[in-house]
């Protein structure tokens, strides 16, 4: 009983067909090693690659509440249809608009690795009735109406993609030794060609009796075994 791994070298011994120049190593060394690096250039994305979006979570109207006399007794918020900021109210008198934002941050290439949440804030839009000191007052009427719809979101939260980070680490590994195939594709082509015409000049020269090395004509010379004109070897085939 022979063990699976001696078959298996022998598969990979037979396989071995093709002669591997150093341009195959590297290629294989390149995609061992980007396997390690595409991580870390998913990593590095992550700060290269950010996006920032906002939502709006609600937008509100402060106004001043008056009572049946007229006299002013408060600021109240309400809800109101986004497409209604700024437009009068004549029923009332008006403070403020309210945009109860959200910020949100994305990271990361191709996909979206982590994103954070921030904190909700309230952005006021003056109206022309509100002074800048009653600000304070149309954020707390706002607050109570954020409040009570259970729209606030008071800390920052981050959340990182698994599932994106190990598709990305993929698609980083693949591009990257495409990449080192692109580079490598015509200095390999350089290579093949100046090794094809070296031999096809030595052959000739070979089949002429002339010295492969340098050309000079050694039918006279064969018996020595060496070229007059360079010393080097004739009869030896020459390792190219
Ligand atoms: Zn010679």
């Amino acid at each position: 009983m022979r063990s699976p791994f001696a078959i298996l070298r022998e598969i990979r011994r037979n396989s071995r067909r093709v002669e591997r120049n150093r341009f195959d190593r590297a290629q294989s060394a390149g995609f061992v090693l980007f396997a390690f690096i595409a991580p870390l250039v998913v990593w590095k994305m992550e700060s290269l690659r950010v996006r920032e979006t906002t939502s709006t979570l609600m937008v509100l109207r402060a106004f001043e509440m008056l009572d049946d006399a007229g006299r002013a007794i408060g600021v109240r918020a309400t809800e109101i249809d986004p497409k209604d900021r700024g437009a009068p109210w004549p029923q009332s008198l008006p403070l403020a608009d309210i945009d109860f934002v959200q910020r949100t941050v994305w990271r990361g290439w191709p996909l979206v690795t982590s994103h954070t949440e921030f904190a909700a804030e309230s952005k006021v839009t003056r109206l022309p009735a509100c002074p800048a000191a009653r600000v304070p007052e149309v954020l707390r009427a706002a607050r109570i109406v954020i409040d009570r719809k259970g729209v606030a979101v008071d800390a920052d939260t981050t959340r990182t993609h698994i599932a994106a980070w190990v598709f990305s680490s993929g698609a980083w590994w693949i591009m990257l030794s495409m990449a080192l195939a692109i580079v490598l594709a015509p200095i390999r082509l350089a290579w093949f060609l100046r090794k094809e015409t070296r031999t096809a000049v030595r052959q000739s020269r070979i089949g002429r009796c002339h010295c492969p090395s340098c050309g000079y004509n050694a039918k006279h010379s064969i018996l020595h075994g060496r070229c007059p004109e360079c010393g080097s070897e004739l009869y030896e085939r020459p390792t190219y």
